[in-house]
């Protein structure tokens, strides 16, 4: 099966070509990402107008672009997949719209895929692992593990009930003036920091459960930061990076203690072979990587983390999604809707408005 894969629920553009055949591994022809960065850099945020806006001026190209990077037509494609939620409602209508004129115009199949859904079975596209699986999805907008058995098939056993670490790391980054997105700068300055200078909180371990909470550590963040130019007037370079260090530990012991929990209740379905895997922008944070390994190991668990280009946010992991659901007997048609909100443990319902 060839499947063309499409993306637009927030501020990448992208358009992917996959092929795959039972019993072989999974061939990426053509991941096509057009960023937005730029367009939204004054405004300190993704504004969805603006996003919306440019997905649908760059999709056709990114097609365009994917169809001739795999070296493919429309001709040679099977189905045509696309993200369908949750996301800015804009964006994820632009790409909806895009997919389904593809689809009219060349009679193909339409599989609307759950964007949550492409994170989650991307290590199937790229580790071949089998279901069922814990997957970690940890990025600027989610954080979230989820028991995932099966293409429709998700248990989410917690998450955060605040913000999304990612949004936590790109807070600290502005606090403290480093650039944007907060990830790479906070940890690039940890690493010459001491992580015991300060003790900041670790967020509901103390509860039961694997819900997370990260805004507090936010806030206990500034106050150290404020005390510090209370008293001396500013940051020295070593403050900067004693507060980074301090924060990342906080975070990866957090996650690290949650996963522990929510592997107990995973390895309680007895996989024959059991695997954690993570995935988000997060994920390519050292110090967590490192920690949750461990974990997974600890626990008798294999681990796996997909190349970051395949953890962000990416078309090919749609068309992945896409590929798995139309092997499961999925087909849309033209009375797909776009969802801002889509839980992923519901996505077994039957679509609003879809035809199935
Ligand atoms: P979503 O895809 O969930 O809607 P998103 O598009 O913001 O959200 P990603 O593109 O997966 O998510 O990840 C971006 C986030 O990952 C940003 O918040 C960024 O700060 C964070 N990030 C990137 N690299 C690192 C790193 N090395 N350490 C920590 N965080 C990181
Ligand atoms: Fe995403």
């Amino acid at each position: 099966l060839t499947v063309l894969g499409l993306e637009s629920s927030c501020d990448d553009t992208g358009a992917a070509v996959i092929r795959h055949a039972d019993g072989a591994a999974a061939e990426i022809l053509s991941n096509v990402v057009a960023g937005q960065g730029d367009l939204h850099a004054a405004f300190g945020g993704v504004v969805p107008e603006i996003a919306a806006r440019a997905h649908t001026e760059k999709l056709d190209l990114c097609v365009e672009q994917a169809l001739d990077a795999a070296g493919v037509t429309l001709d040679t494609v099977d189905v045509i997949a696309v993200t369908a939620g949750p996301g800015l409602i804009g964006g994820v209508l632009a790409g909806v719209m895009c997919a389904k004129g593809l689809s009219a115009g060349t009679g193909l199949p339409l599989v609307g895929v759950n964007h949550l859904a492409g994170h989650a079975l991307t290590p199937r596209l790229t580790d071949g692992l089998a279901f069922p699986y814990l997957m970690l999805l940890v990025s600027g907008g989610h954080c979230q593990f989820l028991l995932v058995r099966g293409p429709e098939d998700y248990s989410r056993l917690g998450g955060t009930i605040d913000d999304a670490p990612g949004e936590a790391f790109d807070k600290t980054a502005k606090l403290l003036g480093l650039p944007q997105p907060g990830g790479p700068s906070v940890e690039a300055e940890a690493k010459n920091g001491d992580p015991r200078r300060f003790a900041f909180p670790r967020p509901l371990l103390d509860r039961p459960g694997c819900d997370m909470s990260f805004s507090g550590l936010k806030t206990a963040l500034l106050r150290a930061r404020d005390a510090l130019v209370g008293e001396k007037g500013g940051l020295t370079v070593q403050d900067r990076a004693d507060l980074c260090a301090g924060f990342q530990a906080a975070v990866a012991d957090v996650l690290a203690e949650k996963t522990r929990r929510a592997l107990a209740v995973y390895l309680n379905e007895a996989p024959a072979v059991p695997m954690l895997s993570v995935a988000g922008g997060v994920a390519a944070n050292g110090t967590i990587r490192t920690a949750l390994q461990s974990v997974a190991e600890t626990a008798g668990a294999g681990f796996s983390a997909p190349p970051l280009a395949l953890c962000t946010d990416n078309a090919a992991m749609i068309a992945w999604a896409g590929l798995e659901l139309f092997r499961a007997g999925r087909v849309d048609d033209m009375t797909l809707s776009a969802r801002p909100r889509w839980p992923l443990d519901q996505s077994s319902a039957p679509m609003l408005g879809s035809g199935k």
